[in-house]
């Protein structure tokens, strides 16, 4: 990161290639649009860090120390004792403990595993500002996972926001089944389930109870649901016990829910699909095909046109050239330059580390007698390495009017 170095897919990308993470970030985001509008909030429910992280450990270790939510918020409620301090302490050092795991994991994305490896057994000193990042993203995962939690969906997260735009009647949502559930209603509803007046819900609250976002999906779609499907399981375990068939709350299309015709193929989900592969074309175009192993710039050197030197006209170049290789690589360059004019070319052969760069002179010295006016020069960079080769132009340029003799 800090030689803004990039390695990926066997790849070498410097930061002129940033301009890849925009279509690779639009390919991604026009993808998530169209499996939104296909297939509901599944991304939130089952792809998103943030709840594959708190559902899959977070979670499952508070209630193996606290026990289930309903245990936890009459602990939570009651007086401080020296069993709810001991639970509470020992929950927050394997957070901690996690969470310093998952900040470290985070940085190996930045920082060679052996190095990183390195600095954490030679401690913090020497290594400040490493050590400040991963001690503030032990932090702040220790804040998402063991406070703010679903409130980073609800509050930060833009993508909950634009559910209302994404989401049509034909899309697949975790919803409830009003026709078959109310009138809602409990022990007597349940005795007289036969009455086609009494619907199937019973009232239990257990959907409420088990939503991490604290919603009642009974009252249809909202922003807040997260698609964790935590209440399809609660209203099937209970409707198993009252011997009534399974799919109250469960996955279907407001559509399927109202009971009219469905329909999958839709228009918007061939253009999110198009756009994201577009996107996603430009940058495999780019990498595997278009893309050469090195980048190479003819510039003219800075301060002067041209310099007058007796009868001579001579202009200065600079070539810039990036090894774009995972390894070392070797160039050679030669220029191409009209008959009569000399060129100095200090540095033929190159060998460059990879994403190493190196700036180059190039010197064109023509008789001031026969430049007649700016004439292009041709630079040739050949990768040896790779056998590719590219040639750049650049423009000779002299005083506007030879000396008359
Ligand atoms: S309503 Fe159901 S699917 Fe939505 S967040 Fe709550 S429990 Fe999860
Ligand atoms: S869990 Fe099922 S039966 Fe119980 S309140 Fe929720 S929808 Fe009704």
């Amino acid at each position: 990161m800090e030689a803004r170095r990039f390695y990926l897919a066997g790849q070498a990308f410097n930061a002129q290639d940033v301009w890849l993470i925009v279509f690779l970030l639009a390919s991604f985001a026009f993808g998530l649009l169209f499996l939104t509008s296909w297939a509901g909030r599944v991304w939130c429910g089952w792809g998103c860090p943030q709840t594959v992280f708190l559902e899959g450990i977070f979670r499952p270790i508070e209630r193996l120390i606290e026990g289930n939510a309903t245990q936890r918020r009459q602990r939570d409620a009651s007086g401080w004792n020296a069993r709810k301090l001991l639970l509470k302490v020992i929950k927050q050092i394997i957070y901690v403990s996690i969470a310093l795991i998952l900040a470290h994991w985070a940085l190996a994305f930045f920082v060679p595993v052996p190095m990183l490896a390195s600095i954490i057994r030679h401690g913090p000193a020497g290594h400040g500002v490493l050590f400040t990042w991963a001690m503030g993203l032990t932090a702040l995962i220790w804040f998402n996972f063991a406070w703010f939690r679903e409130q980073l969906c609800i509050i930060v997260c833009p993508y909950g926001r634009l559910q209302s735009v994404l989401l049509d009647k034909q899309s697949l949502i975790i919803g409830y089944d009003e026709k078959r559930g109310e009138p809602r209603g409990k022990k007597l509803h349940v005795v007289a389930s036969d009455s086609p007046a009494v619907g199937d819900c019973v009232d239990c609250h257990r959907c409420v109870a088990v939503c991490p976002t604290g919603i009642d999906i009974r009252r249809g779609a909202q922003m807040e649901c997260i698609g964790c499907a935590q209440c399809i399981d609660a209203c099937d375990e209970v409707m198993d016990r009252l011997e009534r068939p399974r799919g109250l709350v469960r996955y279907d299309s407001l559509a399927g829910f109202e009971s009219t015709p469905k329909q999958v193929l839709r228009p918007r989900l061939f253009i999110y699909a198009g756009l994201s592969a577009a996107a996603a074309l430009a940058v495999f175009l780019d990498v595997v095909w278009l893309r050469t192993p090195f980048e190479a710039n003819l510039l003219r050197e800075g301060g002067t046109t041209y310099v007058l030197d007796g009868t001579t006209v001579r202009d200065q170049f600079e070539l810039h050239l990036v090894n774009k290789h995972v390894e070392p690589a070797d160039f050679e360059l030669s220029v191409i330059a009209p008959e009569g004019m000399t060129v100095v070319l200090p540095q033929p052969h190159l060998h460059l580390g990879s994403l190493e760069s190196l700036r180059t002179p190039i010197f064109a010295t023509a008789n001031r007698a026969e430049v007649r006016g700016p004439f292009d020069l041709n630079v040739r960079v050949r990768d040896v390495t790779a056998g590719r080769e590219r040639t750049l132009t650049g423009h000779f340029i002299g005083p506007p009017n030879p000396p008359s003799n």
